[in-house]
């Protein structure tokens, strides 16, 4: 299973999911929100793993 990663826009915009996943979302989302495009690279370069176990809270 690929493990999942979260994106956070500067405008505060969350995409989780696998690298396809945020290439997908991230471009479409600063295509539509911001008019700008984004790379697959710089998408993948703003990616955070997300702890799957979790434990805060
Ligand atoms: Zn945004």
């Amino acid at each position: 299973m690929d493990p999942l990663k979260i994106v956070t826009c500067d405008c505060g915009f969350e995409a989780i999911g696998t690298d396809e996943d945020l290439v997908e979302i991230m471009q479409a989302h600063e295509l539509d929100t911001h008019g700008r495009e984004v790379s697959r690279d710089e998408v993948l370069a703003l990616a955070n793993p997300i702890d799957p176990i979790g434990g805060q809270g």
